[in-house]
């Protein structure tokens, strides 16, 4: 099949919800893809940061097809052994006592909100069902995780949305405060904002947020959908925070792109969530938590530390040019954020690098996102770096 061909098939039948960029994906291996006729990406994107041990990675290969041939779906009316080795490993290394797994980052969110209103409804009765999020965070695309997202953008078209969110300044606890009141249950934010344009919340404004919720009984809830899984340099990223939330969701990264995503609650509301209240008919599936546990495994061979240096690696070598088009860079481990300025816009930018044959995001107004695969290879590295000082230098 062409690109033309293929791009007109998928125009004539797809609801066209995506800006597309002009490329197709054929296969991969490590952190290199392939068009359909052979061109090569350098990719600087992971999806969306969910390949996170790339293409191909014999052991997660390995890890699926073993499953495939076994089981690969059950209810969650039965156990099974993945979903509960899964559990164990997650929360065993976050300190969490229980998961629940879903299938999206917005899906676990719901599940964490209900979790959060259900804490606060069984201790406290009604009327204690407001959740706060913060202005340029992301939360998903439900009816219920887009009205938890703090940005107006996204809260057109799809009225009524659910009630119950209210929205903080980043950063600002003056803010956080004029918010506060007797209908609130919990705080939810990213600790890096991914979609918004890769913004790290500060340490100290963390931890006052996290003590203020403690003296209010409010849940500290951490979306860890984009930052978790290895993704900042540790396996979720509030440890790097020195706090531990009352909840956290994960998703992009956790099965290395199998659909899976998951809720970890703390001791304090691990069984707010009971028989009847919660459930999914495909979430957990043994396929995607194989693919899980072999991601796991993947990363501990290869150690956080890797992870970050690779992150100062880029950021250094991207600084060290000096580009006039480049206003800094921002982010943890291999989550970065450049941002950019010009005549240029951020997309525009993105497009050109896509066009010499290196995968990257946008965020934000004017950031250029990068999630590659954590197992990417200085060679991999070097050869995306090149392609993007050509685009940012304007060789
Ligand atoms: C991507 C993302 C989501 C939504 O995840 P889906 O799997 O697309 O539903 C939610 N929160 C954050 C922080 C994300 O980055």
């Amino acid at each position: 099949m062409t690109f033309e061909y293929l791009k007109a098939l998928d125009h004539s039948y797809t609801m066209q919800t995506y800006g597309r960029f002009d490329v197709a994906i054929d296969h991969g291996t490590g952190a290199t893809l392939y068009g359909l006729e052979g061109e090569e990406y350098i990719d600087f994107a992971s999806g969306i940061g969910v390949n996170s041990v790339g293409y191909a990675h014999p052991k997660w290969v390995k890890a699926v097809a073993d499953q495939a041939g076994k089981l690969a779906h059950i209810s969650n009316l039965y156990y099974s052994q993945p979903y509960a080795r899964l559990a164990e490993e997650l929360c065993t290394r976050s300190g969490m006592a229980s998961a629940f797994f879903a299938n999206s980052g917005a899906e676990a969110n719901e599940g964490m909100i209900k979790l959060a209103r259900k804490y606060s409804f069984d201790k406290y009765g009604e009327g204690r069902a407001v959740v706060l999020t913060l202005k340029q965070s992301f939360h998903g695309r439900t009816i219920t995780t887009l009205a938890a997202t703090g940005q107006e953008v996204f809260h057109q078209y799809f009225f009524p949305f659910t009630e119950g969110f209210r929205y903080a300044e980043a950063g600002n606890m003056d803010s956080v405060r004029q918010q506060d009141g007797e209908d609130v249950c919990a705080v939810m934010l990213e600790l890096i904002q991914g979609e918004g344009g890769v913004n790290p919340m500060t340490a100290d404004f963390v931890s006052q947020l996290a003590d203020y919720c403690r003296e209010h009984d409010w849940l500290l809830l951490v979306d860890e959908v984009q930052t978790g899984i290895g993704r900042t340099g540790s396996l979720f990223c509030f440890q790097q925070y020195g706090i531990q939330p009352d909840a956290l969701t994960f998703a992009k990264g956790i099965a290395g792109g199998m659909p899976m995503s998951g809720v970890l609650a703390s001791a304090k509301c691990a069984h707010v969530l009971g028989p009847g209240t919660h459930a999914t008919t495909f979430g957990g599936n043994p396929i995607s938590a194989a693919a899980a546990l072999a991601v796991l495994e993947i990363l501990d061979e290869m150690g956080p530390e890797e992870i970050k240096a690779k992150g100062e690696y880029i950021r250094k070598t991207v600084e060290s040019w000096k580009a006039p088009c480049v206003t800094g860079t921002r982010g943890m481990g291999l989550m970065i954020g450049i941002g950019v300025q010009g005549e240029k816009s951020h997309r525009e930018l993105a497009a050109q690098c896509i066009s010499k044959g290196l995968l990257v995001l946008t965020a934000g107004k004017d950031t250029i996102r990068m999630l590659p695969p954590l197992t990417i290879s200085y060679q991999e590295i070097d050869k995306g770096l090149a392609i993007l000082k050509q685009v940012l230098c304007g060789e």
